[in-house]
């Protein structure tokens, strides 16, 4: 598989990184994680899977991508 058609986790709406957006870096796809609390309140609990291991050959068929952010000069000019 070539590296155009490789998927990264990093840009990948399951994907949380540490230490700003979850405890532990990982895949917050609820079907790859180990162990999912449902409550709210449980959310620093929550175990998400090896997103490495998932996505070792870069094709993950769970992968969702991230929406592109809009520029600052898109958003004035949209304005
Ligand atoms: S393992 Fe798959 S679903 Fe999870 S973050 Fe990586 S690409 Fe996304």
């Amino acid at each position: 598989m070539s590296d155009k058609t490789r998927v990264q986790c990093s840009d990948c709406i399951h994907f949380r990184a540490a230490p700003h957006e979850a405890r532990i870096a990982g895949c917050f796809k609820d079907t790859n994680m180990p162990g999912r609390q449902k409550e709210a309140f449980l959310d620093e609990q929550q175990v998400p899977g090896d997103h490495e291991k998932i996505n070792l050959r870069g094709d993950c068929p769970d992968f969702e991508a991230r929406p592109q952010k809009v520029s600052l000069w898109k958003r004035l000019l949209a304005s």
